[in-house]
């Protein structure tokens, strides 16, 4: 029997894998490479690379870009207190910030060991907002979420024996929950089966919610 069902891979750095996924390739600030009828692409300055931009050439690159039919967000970005920067990485994603809010794309936001800086400037975001690779807690997820436009997008690690991380993917509902494969060697089913497993839900049912809550944040055309 073909496997109907479409798997929505919200952040990833390759093309689909299959004719049944649709993806949104990371496209940091570079021009969307080609056509693919199955993938659209987002764009953003990585909190990791913020040194090598000033702030009027981010501005007219990103503001080029982020036009292009295809892009669908503005992202990865974000701020990553693991690596240096962290005063500029601040600066650089308040712009950021502004041009999503300014062309009304939703964001893909990368947030490693900076949850409590990152939750005033996304709070007074008036757009759909989705926390790529989420390791907080239902707590940060519910301070964050209160104008219900936050989502929260599960990956790799959910396969992973991590019981902290099994116990937020369970008590985060289902009409806010989203899948990737971001850089890693996975295919994007793998993580709707451990999703599905963790939520003790069918795949069947997983997928139904994932394609809404895609389409909430991200809009139907995607072709
Ligand atoms: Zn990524």
């Amino acid at each position: 029997m073909k496997d109907k069902i479409t798997y929505y891979n919200c952040h990833t750095h390759r093309k689909p894998q299959s004719e049944n996924e649709f993806c949104i390739r990371n496209a940091f600030l570079c021009d969307f490479p080609e056509n693919g009828s199955n993938y659209c692409f987002s764009s953003g300055l990585h909190p990791w690379f913020v040194n090598n931009y000033s702030e009027s050439r981010l501005e007219n690159l990103l503001l080029k870009i982020a036009q292009h039919p295809k892009n669908l967000a503005i992202g990865e970005i974000g701020l990553d207190k693991t690596k240096p920067h962290f005063e500029k990485q601040m600066t650089v994603f308040l712009q950021q910030l502004a041009i999503a809010q300014k062309l009304e794309k939703p964001l893909l936001i990368h947030a490693v060991k900076s949850m409590d800086e990152i939750i005033s400037p996304l709070r007074s975001f008036k757009g759909m907002i989705v926390l790529h690779g989420y390791q907080g807690n239902l707590q940060q997820w519910e301070q964050l979420n209160q104008n219900q436009n936050v989502y929260v997008s599960f990956g790799s690690k959910s396969l992973q024996e991590n019981e902290k991380l099994h116990k937020t993917i369970q008590e985060i509902p289902l009409p806010f929950i989203l899948a990737e494969t971001d850089n890693k060697p996975l295919r994007i089913q793998e993580v709707y089966k451990a999703i599905a497993n963790i939520k003790n839900i069918s795949l069947e049912v997983l997928a139904v919610q994932i394609e809404e809550n895609f389409c909430n944040v991200f809009g139907s055309n995607q072709n």
